[in-house]
């Protein structure tokens, strides 16, 4: 498995960081993944474009349209060109002597890798799902580094033999783990607006773009956690996620078996003709 670091591309044994990265210390970075199907990135601009504004938002200088012609040899040199895959960048705001104030001339460290990756069958997914008190910081718009908040809470989904832990903050559902969450009440489909309480996913954005395609009516407005009976259907979208049809939230059942929701399906089979 090879690794980009820093203008080099080195088996991932070679690939190594200062213990004083700010990464490592504080969690000092942002991060991407894409995936790549039928020999391109899908929504690649998008996913650049969020980097470039996650870097910009936490103010780590790195001129992000360098990385297309990086990240076409290090497909290369990971024998991954036109295969599927899934490409993961991070830039760290760089090595420096610990302290929370960082020097002005700071280098970022830049790391890259891919890896083969075939999709997951969407239709093969009825997921269970727990919630949990939404306690992350309230910048969740910046995909960063520093993710134990969405780690500890996906462990506990995980203890549970559920596939995702969906969050509420102030009784009202923000999003999951490492995915976004939709509901479907009366044939309206409602997700949290993008603001500082979640990741935009770039699925998140194709599903609402999907939905103005198939004349279905969007409500970008959280859901309460007291409306959860009301709720028709419920999903949740991310780029490896896609989109996975939720059956059961706590204990609240959705569907049994396989039954799932028709505006769900739609969706689905709307963004399997995307790629
Ligand atoms: N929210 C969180 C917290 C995530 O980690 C992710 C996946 N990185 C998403 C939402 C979905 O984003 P995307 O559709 O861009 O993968």
């Amino acid at each position: 498995e090879k690794v980009y670091l820093n203008g080099s591309i080195v088996p991932h044994q070679d690939a190594k960081i200062s213990v004083f990265d700010r990464g490592f210390i504080f969690g000092d970075g942002i991060y991407e993944v894409m995936v790549q199907i039928n020999g391109s990135f899908f929504y690649k601009e998008a996913h650049l474009n969020r980097l470039k504004d996650g870097l910009q938002k936490v103010n780590i200088k790195f001129d992000v349209d360098i990385l297309p012609k990086e990240i076409s040899k290090l497909l290369e040199a990971s024998e991954l060109t036109n295969k599927d895959c899934m490409l993961y960048i991070q830039i760290t705001r760089g090595v420096a002597p610990r302290q929370h104030s960082y020097p002005a001339d700071i280098l970022p460290t830049v790391m890259m890798y891919a890896i083969p990756k075939v999709l997951p069958d969407i239709n093969e997914i009825d997921a269970k799902v727990i919630t949990r008190d939404d306690f992350r910081w309230s910048r969740c718009d910046i995909k960063m580094t520093s993710l134990l908040g969405n780690v500890m809470l996906n462990e506990e989904a995980m203890q549970y033999d559920c596939y995702e832990t969906i969050m509420h903050r102030n009784g009202l559902y923000t999003e999951a783990s490492h995915s976004n969450v939709f509901f479907v009440k009366d044939n309206v489909v409602y997700t949290h607006p993008a603001d500082e309480y979640i990741l935009n996913g770039i699925t998140r954005i194709i599903v609402l773009d999907l939905c103005k395609s198939l004349n279905i009516e969007i409500n970008e407005s959280p859901i309460s956690i007291d409306d959860l009976t009301t709720i028709d259907e419920a999903f949740l979208t991310g780029t490896i996620t896609q989109i996975a049809s939720i059956k059961q939230i706590d204990e609240h059942i959705l569907y049994t078996g396989n039954k799932k929701g028709p505006i769900t399906r739609k969706l689905q089979e709307a963004l399997l003709k995307l790629k």
